[in-house]
């Protein structure tokens, strides 16, 4: 896995860089490097939504089985924290920006 890089500069994000730059929300993203301004391209955003289906899943052998609500919790947890630490993985920089969908 890797983390994203400029399609400018062609340099590595860190994995820190990146995280604090997409939770500014910002339709752009400037690059530390070369300063240039980049744009998450449609393809990793298309995978950013798939992390939040992993917690429908996650309900299916719970509720089924009537397992507690507490290892349900737990879960969860360790669900955010992976997504947390794997995000930045699935970011993919452009030069432009494509349309929303
Ligand atoms: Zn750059």
């Amino acid at each position: 896995m890797k983390t994203p890089i400029c399609a400018n500069c062609k340099k590595n994000w860190s994995w820190k860089t990146t995280w604090k730059q997409t939770f500014t929300f910002k339709q752009a993203i400037t690059c530390l490097h070369c300063g240039e301004k980049q744009y998450i391209t449609k393809s990793s955003r298309q995978k950013l939504c798939l992390p939040p289906m992993i917690f429908a899943l996650i309900n299916v052998p719970f509720l089924s089985f009537g397992v507690d609500f507490f290892y349900l919790s737990i879960a969860y947890v360790i669900c955010i924290i992976c997504i947390f630490i794997l995000m930045p993985f699935l970011y993919e920089l452009s030069n432009e920006n494509d349309a929303l969908w």
